[in-house]
């Protein structure tokens, strides 16, 4: 085992680094067969000798090849730039706190001079500075340019939100009743269905149901099921997606709406995940910051094995800690990071704790994980454990890491460099490791991103404004990684 250092930061790198993308993902609706077949294939594949010659060289921490450049390298000179520029400015709260009400007020402002979208020096400014950092585009020309841009570097694909939030306007008019449409909802399904236009089958589209106005939220609070306007919506959304062969997540949100949120989203996956091509397009989030949250896992889990369907777990940690109940939330966040790397364990072993294939009656349901975070333990210790499974040539769970567009770039970074071929790999050792195997080993990296006007856009960079603000020591970090890339650039004249 090797581990290296690099800058200031001790790296421990994966050997897939000399490897290629995507874990094959083998599952259908007919579960035992599957699950048998799933088995054969993944043995099949990964039982050759370079397989069992990893193996035996198979550790916890699995290295990379001295010489091997940081993973910053990986980043356009512009970007870093950029990159250090933003971070330097959200790593001082001073700045950030100066900034804060005024970026509030444009959110908002009708007039000329505070309305990024109709002041063109305001607009040059804020994309400059700000925008562009964190957000894909303002229309589909641009949020193509920068999805290229990120497939370019190796991303896997983006997740796209629409970052537009309810207009007072709609708002008024949906109080007024007038009409028999819900002007909010239509105009959320109009954005959603807009947003599903602008990616592609490797993407996922972000969905928000409180975003859908206060007919839906007041559903969401009193468990009601999906109004009608609104399920007409979600099927048209869904079926889009599926024809498109697109995934869609939904968000997870305040705990007043999130056992609705459950219940509506197990419905959709019931209809759509349950496709006899194995795939599994719907996905719900799961808060690991919350006490019950594996019993809920462990209940959809057995839901799915018994009514045949696959269920997509996005892992977060959760990000309503300031506004939820207290007692519903782990002590520390020690036990936070604890049941988040507990549950993602036991979900890539494909065996949750009273989780009993008896009581169903079917084997483990087929599960896509994909874990949001940024957090750079919680990232290497699940790509730790898939790469033990690969090389044990254990079943595979289809697993995912996505993190915010303009954060995290270490690690993001860390993600693509491990799936680019190592030039210090030997022609010898890549022929003897089966494709199959250096694709499994490869990690699927995604990059959040919204998009909308900038002036649509406020709330979504407010909002990571105060993110930043409550992880001022990450976003130190974050910019001193960029200075020593800077720094190491300068040194060894752009190698
Ligand atoms: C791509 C992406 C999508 C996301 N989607 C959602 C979503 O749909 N819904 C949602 O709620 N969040 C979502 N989040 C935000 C996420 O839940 C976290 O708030 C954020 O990512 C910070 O957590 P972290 O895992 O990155 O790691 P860290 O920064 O290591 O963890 C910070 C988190 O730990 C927890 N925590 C902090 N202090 C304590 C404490 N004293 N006790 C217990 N727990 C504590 C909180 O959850 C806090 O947010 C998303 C994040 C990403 C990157």
């Amino acid at each position: 085992m090797e581990v290296i250092r690099c800058g200031t930061k001790k790296r421990i790198i994966s050997s897939s680094s000399c490897l290629s993308p995507r874990t094959p993902l083998v599952h259908s609706s007919q579960r035992k067969s599957t699950q048998q077949r799933r088995n054969k294939i993944t043995r099949r594949s990964l039982s050759s000798d370079s397989a069992s010659e990893l193996l035996a060289n198979d550790q916890s921490q699995v290295t990379v090849p001295s010489g091997h450049l940081p993973p910053l390298s990986i980043m356009p000179a512009p970007i870093l730039l950029r990159s250090l520029m933003i971070t330097q400015i959200l790593a001082s709260p001073r700045l950030l706190s100066a900034c804060m009400p005024l970026m509030k007020i444009m959110s908002s402002s009708k007039s000329f001079m505070l309305n990024p979208d109709r002041n063109p020096l305001l607009h040059t400014l804020m994309r400059k500075f700000l925008y562009d950092h964190f957000c894909a585009g303002e229309n589909g020309k641009e949020v193509e340019q920068a999805v290229s841009q990120m497939r370019a570097l190796g991303y896997k694909g983006v997740i796209l939100g629409y970052a537009k939030e309810v207009e007072p306007s709609l708002l008024a008019e949906a109080a007024n009743g007038s009409s028999t449409i819900d002007p909010i909802i239509e105009d959320w399904r109009v954005g959603n269905m807009r947003t599903l236009e602008m990616i592609s089958d490797s993407d996922f589209l972000a969905i928000k149901f409180t975003g859908a106005g206060p007919a839906v939220i007041e559903a969401l609070k009193s468990g009601a099921p999906m109004p009608e306007q609104m399920a007409a919506a979600m099927k048209e959304i869904c079926d889009a997606a599926a024809a498109r062969d697109t995934r869609l997540w939904i968000d997870a949100e305040n705990q007043k709406y999130q056992a609705t949120i459950d219940a509506w989203t197990v419905e959709l996956m019931r209809t759509y995940n349950s496709r006899t091509d194995g795939k599994v397009p719907i996905y719900n989030t799961y808060q690991t910051y919350l006490k019950h949250t594996p019993t809920v896992i462990l209940e959809h889990l057995k839901l799915a094995s018994k009514e045949g369907w696959g269920l997509g777990l996005k892992l977060v940690r959760g990000a309503y800690i300031a506004s939820e109940p207290r007692h519903l939330i782990h002590d520390t966040k020690e036990d936070t990071d604890a049941a988040f790397d507990a549950c993602t364990d036991a979900l890539l072993a494909q065996r949750f704790p009273s989780f009993d294939s008896a009581e169903t009656g079917a084997p483990f349901p087929p599960v896509e994980l994909f874990l949001a975070t940024h957090n750079e333990d919680s990232v290497k210790k699940a790509c730790q454990t898939q790469h033990r499974r690969v090389l044990a040539s254990q079943p595979l769970t289809h697993l995912g890491y996505g993190q915010l567009q303009g954060m995290a770039d270490d690690i993001s970074c860390e993600l693509l460099q491990m799936c680019r071929d190592d030039p210090t790999c030997s022609t010898e050792r890549k022929v003897a490791m089966q494709e199959s195997l250096r694709n499994a080993l490869k990690p699927n990296a995604f990059k959040y991103s919204s998009w909308g006007t900038v002036q649509e856009c406020m709330q979504y960079l407010l909002r990571r404004a105060v993110e930043n603000q409550g992880a001022i020591g990450r976003t130190k970090q974050w910019a001193a990684a960029f200075r020593g890339e800077l720094w190491r650039r300068m040194t060894t004249l752009g190698r």
